[in-house]
């Protein structure tokens, strides 16, 4: 067993059960451990701080599985992922019918939330996409897969780990099936309505399982509404607004084939005869020509990508915010509703809401927050984990 000893003072942010050790925090080990592999981290006085995974080829060079004096063993994950599957079945996620067809889905396991660095799972009804985004994640791969068939009873399980942050890591890119025959478009049910799920070309797992609150708090504000929905993907805000009755929904994407799945799923749920219109485009572009053209709605819905991967972009992620949900606010009828939101966990609630309000300003409109949104509850943010809180949302009414 290999000793990680830290610098002298490094060792507060671990007392505050903080998981993540980087590089510029550790003074020596005592031997030279493989990728991932379990090592004991001592404070410089040789205090015991906890197990760790270590990767030396990422800036986080140990992240924590413990701060117990416990074996990192197949009964470690078991008790981890059991608890996670606990918490689950306790938020009463799902409406009666979505146990059954076709089947529900949820985020099973929220890495470092759940205590599981780098493992993420979503279950998409009889099917779970995981992801191994750390070196010690994904030296536990095959156990994990074990523990995970043989505790949710669910045979299809199918890897996505084709992610950036696994070159950060070090790991290789890695998308295909581990357990049974996982289909790549699988059905799955939200908030009473049924998504085809591309899990092998589609973003993330799939699906953005992270907004299905929002999406049922949207459908209040939808009736006889004119809506746009831009960065639609799949059409989750999209589907939504039909089912609270909007009048017409233009959903719009840079991505054609996140269009052509808005209209299987329209079709899925009988909606694709309302008055949908689905536009390929660059939101940042096709914004200014509404604008030019004097086109306006009564409800915008902004969900755009991560706009700052790091810490360095976030000056520019902000100018990108700003602009959108400027030319959003001038598109609003008065009485009009945005439905905004930021995913970029460096853009913290309190920046995101000062973005939006310079941008209301230099509109010129008259705004007010009337409900401020976050992750879905199956995305928990451990209290020792502040940096698991990355998706937060306004819905701002204008006058
Ligand atoms: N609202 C969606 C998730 C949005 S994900 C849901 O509820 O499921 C972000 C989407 O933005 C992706 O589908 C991506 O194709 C799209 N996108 C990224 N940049 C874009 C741009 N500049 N213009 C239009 N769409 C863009």
């Amino acid at each position: 067993m290999v000793d990680l000893t830290l610098k002298a003072g490094r060792e507060k942010s671990l007392l505050r059960r903080h998981p993540w050790i980087f590089s510029g925090a550790i003074d020596h080990l005592s031997g030279s451990p493989s990728l991932g592999e379990t090592v004991q981290i001592l404070s410089s006085r040789g205090e015991f701080l906890g197990w760790a995974a270590y990767n030396p080829n990422s800036q986080i060079t140990a992240r924590v599985w413990s701060f117990e004096d416990e074996t990192v063993d197949a009964g470690f994950f078991q008790n981890r992922i059991k608890n996670a599957i606990l918490a689950r079945q306790q938020l009463n996620l799902f409406q009666p019918n979505e146990q059954t067809s076709p089947g529900p889905a949820c985020r099973l396991i929220h890495a470092e939330s759940d205590g599981l660095p780098g493992l993420v799972v979503d279950q998409y009804a009889d099917c779970l996409v995981v992801q191994f985004l750390s070196a010690g994640a994904d030296l536990w791969k095959e156990t994990i897969v074990d523990l995970l068939v043989e505790m949710t009873g669910i045979p299809h399980i199918y890897e996505r780990s084709d992610v950036d942050v696994r070159t950060l890591e070090g790991l290789p890119s890695v998308n295909a099936p581990l357990r049974g025959s996982p289909k790549a478009s699988v059905l799955l049910s939200e908030n009473g309505i049924t998504f085809s799920v591309d899990i092998v070309q589609g973003h993330k797992t799939g699906f953005y399982l992270d907004q299905r609150v929002n999406r049922s708090i949207l459908r209040k504000y939808a009736r006889d509404r004119d809506v746009l929905d831009c960065f639609c993907y799949t059409g989750g805000f999209t589907l939504n607004a039909f089912k609270g009755r909007a009048k017409s929904v233009l959903a719009m994407d840079a991505s054609k084939e996140a269009l052509d799945r808005v209209n299987e799923n329209l079709k899925l749920n009988d909606l694709s005869t309302h008055g949908v219109e689905t536009l390929t485009g660059n939101v940042f572009i096709e914004l200014r020509k509404m604008r030019d053209s004097g086109h306006s709605f009564d409800l915008i819905i902004l969900d755009p990508p991560k706009f700052a991967q790091t810490k360095a972009q976030v000056e520019r992620a902000a100018r990108g915010y700003k602009d959108i949900n400027l030319l959003a606010f001038k598109l609003l009828r008065p009485g009009g509703i945005l439905f905004t939101f930021s995913c970029s966990g460096g853009v913290s609630p309190d920046l995101f809401q000062k973005i939006v309000a310079g941008a209301a300003l230099d509109a010129g409109v008259d705004a007010q927050v009337i409900e401020i949104l976050a992750q879905a509850p199956d995305h928990p943010v451990a209290l020792n984990f502040p940096e698991g809180a990355y998706l937060k949302g306004l819905v701002c009414r204008i006058n």
